[in-house]
């Protein structure tokens, strides 16, 4: 007996993943996405012979099955990231995140010190975003590594506007002592061919029908279709892991994303930072981008040049699902109505700031709950 019909909306790592899973299991699958290529920014592009994503995008993972999952398709080169953040106010790079052994650095270390021990002997508060890292930091530190850079990294004019459930700097960790590492997880790494990960999303689409370029614009729950580029495609079983407002025509108004643009720049030298540690860097301050990647220590691409991208904020991506009180009050109203046999996953799906293991996870999830 043929298994039913299951309609994917976007090819990224999520919806890549679930429909690999799925037609194994004899799904018959249609994967529709709305740009040419699948993989969405962790495709790889490249600039001249230079490969780049939109963003560095690292793996990292607690979960040994999703690791060996990506691995078994793209090899992962293994490596520790560690970035830097550049303070405008000290004209100084300090390590990011915060480390304790950095602080007596700072010009304004005395305050700092004193503004800690008042932290310390304070209780954190969890109104929102904004009083957490006050609390957990006082205000010189939160000036200077938080404040501005947050509101940059989500285009909103307060922090208050995040709730405090989203410590997201630092990952909940206000101050570091001792591993210097951007993440603490157990796998970490990114793949070995110069191509990234597209391999991975090739390969998983193979015995589903893709069409690119197809943005799904409309549901009917009761039919059981989808609209696309003025077609209709039936389904049984809808995954989806897209805009949400989009595909539900905006009937609870705009879902806020932070978008970015990517400003390539080669250099003539072998690595835009000289320290063989540093990936990236962090603007905290009030220029209009947030990081600037050496993309060759990611990539691992063997030249006499290398490529900085700068990522510039910007109003024509939708990236990040904005983790405000506003937006997370619309997402629940969309997901009040979620029909029957619809399924969301990924970072667009769930309206979440997850990472890449999360996308491989919950497709994982799925494909066990479906059977
Ligand atoms: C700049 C940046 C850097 C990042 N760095 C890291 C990192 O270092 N490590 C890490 O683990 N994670 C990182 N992430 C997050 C990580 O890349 C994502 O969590 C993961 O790729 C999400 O995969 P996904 O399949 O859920 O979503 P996506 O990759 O966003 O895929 C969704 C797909 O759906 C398509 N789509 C959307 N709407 C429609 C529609 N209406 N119709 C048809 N198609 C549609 C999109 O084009 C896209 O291809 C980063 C994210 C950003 C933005």
């Amino acid at each position: 007996m043929s298994k039913d019909k299951i309609v994917v909306i976007g090819a990224g790592f999520s919806g890549c993943t679930a429909a690999y899973l799925l037609s194994q299991k004899g799904y018959d699958v249609t994967v529709l996405e709305v740009e040419a290529h699948p993989g969405g920014g962790c495709w790889t592009r490249f600039h001249g012979e230079h490969p780049y994503t939109i963003g560095p995008r690292i793996f990292y993972s607690y979960n040994k099955d999703v690791y060996e999952h990506l691995d078994s398709f793209v090899k992962i080169r293994k490596f520790d990231t560690r970035t830097i953040s550049y303070i405008e106010k000290d004209d100084c790079f300090y390590n990011y995140p915060l480390q304790y052994d950095d602080l007596p650095l700072m010009p304004d270390y005395e305050q700092i010190a004193k503004e800690l021990q008042i932290a310390k002997e304070g209780e954190l508060n969890f109104d929102n975003f904004e009083k957490y890292w006050l609390s957990a930091i006082g205000p010189s530190l939160y000036e200077k590594f938080v404040d501005d850079y947050s509101k940059k990294m989500w285009a909103i004019d307060s922090n208050e506007e995040l709730s405090a459930d989203f410590k997201w700097v630092n990952r909940g960790t206000p101050i570091r002592d001792g591993d210097s590492r951007l993440f603490g997880d157990q796998f970490q790494g990114y793949p070995f061919a110069i191509t990234g990960y597209n391999d991975y999303f090739l390969k998983s689409l193979e015995n589903s029908k893709v069409h690119y370029q197809t943005k799904v614009t409309r549901i009917d729950a009761d039919k059981g279709f989808v609209e696309a580029n003025n077609q209709s495609f039936e389904y049984d079983i809808l995954i989806n892991t897209g805009h949400t407002d989009e595909i539900f025509e905006f009937k609870h108004g705009e879902l806020g994303y932070s978008g970015r643009t990517i400003i390539p720049v080669v250099l003539p030298s072998k690595f835009a930072f000289d320290n063989p540690d540093y990936f990236w860097a962090h603007y905290s301050g009030k220029q209009p981008y947030t990081r600037a990647v050496d993309f060759k220590k990611v990539t691992n691409n063997e030249s006499e040049t290398c490529l900085l991208t700068l990522e510039m904020l910007s109003d024509e991506t939708r990236l990040y699902p904005k983790q405000t009180a506003r937006d997370l009050k619309i997402f629940d109203r969309y997901k009040s109505e979620f029909p029957s046999n619809y399924y969301a996953i990924g970072r667009l799906g769930k309206f979440k700031y997850t990472g890449i293991t999360d996308a491989i996870e919950q497709a994982m999830e799925l494909s066990e709950e479906l059977g």
